[in-house]
């Protein structure tokens, strides 16, 4: 009987399993063709400055639309294309798009805004990464500070020397370093001394529930404290009240995004929206 069930069980499994499989292989293959079509795009986030809420710079976000006009989050697709490789591609790619916006938008009387670009971990292990994106940097004419690359609190914790090694990288030709998602791993607290990052981005899931929930509004306090005391930039992820907005500015909190402010968008509303509201 035991043995029956066993075995039902692993039939089970193996029939989701399968199934999974199949998901992930269609998944693949697509991603691959959207690589070959060119068939991804970048929506831009304001990035706010709390203080006065005038527009710092902006996230840029890779989407990739579906012919039948549904959605596919990055969430999903992007640990998918890290998988198989195909993220240092469509990587390479972000990051030109993204250096190019940077340049459309000085052009268009925007000098000051930093571009944030999200980087895989795999993109990390490429020796000329850095080489690459500043030799970019100098093609265009832009000064590197106008570049942000944000790495995942999980990344920088992979292989934490090495990691220290790329991010000195950065700061030393001028690119400015952000841990993205912070607080969703537990040993950055004793590694963030010793790498020299500038920016932190508080998670999302800390302002659930703040400003009503105290224990929620402690943990960013000290959060927001900490950055400031180590001379780290904070930025929110998540805004999404006025009241959120206030509670932030209150805690010394620099910079944040989120819906209450802005949705990701294309290049052109985003330049339209810096032409309506100006720069502080
Ligand atoms: P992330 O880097 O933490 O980006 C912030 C995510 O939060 C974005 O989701 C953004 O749309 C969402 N968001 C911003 N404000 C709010 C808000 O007020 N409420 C809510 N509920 N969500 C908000 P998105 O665009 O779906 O991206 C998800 C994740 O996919 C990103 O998280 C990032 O980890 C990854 N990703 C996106 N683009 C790239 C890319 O070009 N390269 C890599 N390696 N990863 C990317
Ligand atoms: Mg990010
Ligand atoms: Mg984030
Ligand atoms: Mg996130």
């Amino acid at each position: 009987e035991a043995k029956k069930l066993g075995g039902n069980s692993f039939q089970v499994f193996s029939c989701e399993h399968s199934e999974r499989q199949q998901h992930r292989l269609e998944l693949a293959n697509r991603l691959y063709r959207a690589s070959e079509d060119n068939a991804f795009q970048l929506a831009f986030q304001p990035v706010i400055d709390l203080a006065d809420g005038h527009i710092s710079g902006a996230e840029a976000l890779l989407r990739w639309p579906q012919p039948d006009g549904s959605s596919i989050s990055p969430a999903e697709f992007v640990p998918a294309a890290e998988e198989n490789g195909l993220i240092l591609g469509i990587g390479e790619w972000v990051i030109e798009e993204s250096l190019k916006t940077i340049k459309r938008l000085r052009e268009a009387g925007f000098p000051d805004l930093q571009i944030a670009v999200n980087l895989a971990i795999s993109q990390l292990w490429q020796a000329e990464l850095v080489n690459n994106i500043v030799a970019r940097l100098n093609d265009l004419e832009l000064p590197p500070c106008s570049l942000i690359v944000e790495l995942t609190e999980g990344s920088l914790m992979t292989d934490v020397d090495r990691m220290e090694g790329i991010v000195k990288e950065f700061r030393s030709v001028g690119i400015g370093v952000a841990i993205d998602d912070f607080g969703t791993g537990f040993s950055s607290l004793a590694r963030l001394k010793s790498l020299p990052i500038s920016t932190l981005k508080i998670d999302r899931s800390f302002l659930m529930g703040t400003p009503e929930d105290e224990n929620a509004v402690k943990m960013v306090r000290a959060i927001a404290h900490m950055a400031e005391s180590l001379g780290i930039q904070s930025v929110a992820e998540g805004i999404e009240t006025e009241a959120q907005w206030r509670m932030l500015s209150g805690l010394g909190c620099q910079f944040g995004q989120g819906f209450y402010f802005a949705r990701p968008m294309p290049e052109p509303d985003l330049l339209a929206l810096l032409a309506k509201r100006g720069k502080a």
